[in-house]
């Protein structure tokens, strides 16, 4: 029997989950994937390393630059760099030092996680959750906290039968995500791409390239390609070699330098198209159950983390008021 149970272990169900145990609470947080993070996603090929998720924070809200500042005072980040190159914006872009991953592991700290636990569905029961797993465990919880890409919480409500109200499925379903095919490539050697390693080409098809050396993520040559989100839906589904020779094709002249191997990763939830009006949704009290996500307060990393800390504080005066 858990108290509070935190589905999903990406920035938003983190710092919601810190922020409740911090609090006294007793918290789990689970997670579908092997390590926490969620779209805030590292990792090696061969000795290459790369971020293939979200490649940098910004920070506007105070509560989020708090948080951005401890992560630079601990050395968990770094300024990347600000602005664009022909734009008139001078936004600061943090980077997790070595890695975006290592952001979501500086939350993660003490708490209770299990990962490779992915939910099936969640449903009412006797006044508690019962929580189904895919390996055919179950668990109870007398609340929940739901924070996977919502049509991906939709579907762990629906199976359960889970009633929510007509305005509640409605601002749900129009949460809809991009996709987007993220590749990573070893390159044969340094890429002609300028410090601080970032290119947003003039193309239909390819949206960001990152150097991951320039970037400081990598010891070795590679980088970052996200293709756009009209290149991903229609090639989504293809063979990974073929759609990787695609990108290896459009992406050749930005680069100066052959793809010596390379890796797909497809995030068929990428970032939110809308946003809902609220930080996060609040499905029925007692025992709760609470949407929150990107997809609430903000298609980033900035989003994730306010919604979470926004979830976590309803939570909290909720507790408080009983
Ligand atoms: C390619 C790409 C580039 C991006 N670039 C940027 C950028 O440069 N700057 C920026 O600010 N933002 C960027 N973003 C967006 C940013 O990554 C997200 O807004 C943020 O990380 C979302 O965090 P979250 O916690 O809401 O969701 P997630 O990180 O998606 O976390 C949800 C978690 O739920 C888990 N989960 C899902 N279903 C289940 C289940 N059934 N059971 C158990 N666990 C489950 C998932 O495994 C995941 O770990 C980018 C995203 C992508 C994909």
């Amino acid at each position: 029997m858990v108290d509070i149970l935190v589905i999903g272990a990406g920035l938003a169900g983190l710092s919601a989950g810190k922020k409740l145990a911090d609090k006294g609470y007793q918290v789990l947080v689970v997670d579908k994937g092997k390590s926490v993070g969620g779209r805030l996603a590292s990792r090696s090929l061969e000795s290459a390393s790369f971020d293939y998720g979200a490649q940098f924070m910004t920070a506007k809200d105070p509560r989020f630059l708090d948080q951005v500042n401890i992560w630079v005072s601990n050395g968990t980040a770094e300024l990347w760099f600000r602005g664009y190159p022909g734009r008139s914006e001078n936004y600061k872009r943090w980077r997790g030092v070595p890695n975006m991953k290592e952001l979501a592991r500086s939350l993660a700290g003490a708490l209770n996680i299990n990962t490779a636990r992915h939910v099936l569905r969640i449903t009412l029961q006797q006044g508690l959750w019962r929580v189904d797993f895919k390996d055919g465990s179950v668990i109870c919880a007398n609340n929940i906290l739901l924070t996977p890409p919502v049509p991906q919480s939709l579907e762990i409500i629906d199976r359960g039968n889970t009633k929510l109200s007509q305005d509640q499925r409605f601002r749900l379903q129009q949460l809809t995500y991009d996709p987007c095919i993220a590749m990573l490539a070893l390159l044969e050697g340094p890429s002609k791409i300028i410090s601080p390693g970032i290119l947003i080409p003039n193309s239909d098809d390819i949206d960001w390239i990152s150097d991951n050396m320039k970037k400081g993520v990598s010891q070795i040559p590679s980088v970052t390609i996200h293709a756009s989100s009209d290149f991903s839906k229609t090639h989504f589904n293809e063979d990974s070699d073929e759609v990787g020779r695609k990108i290896i094709k459009l992406s050749k002249s930005m680069l100066g330098v052959a793809v010596k191997h390379f890796a797909i990763h497809r995030w068929r939830y990428s970032k939110p198209k809308y946003v809902d009006a609220e930080r996060f949704m609040l499905i029925q009290n007692n025992p709760t159950l609470i949407i929150a996500g990107d997809a609430f307060a903000g298609p980033r990393v900035e989003g994730a983390f306010l919604s979470g800390c926004s979830a976590a504080e309803a939570l909290i005066a909720h507790f408080e008021q009983y």
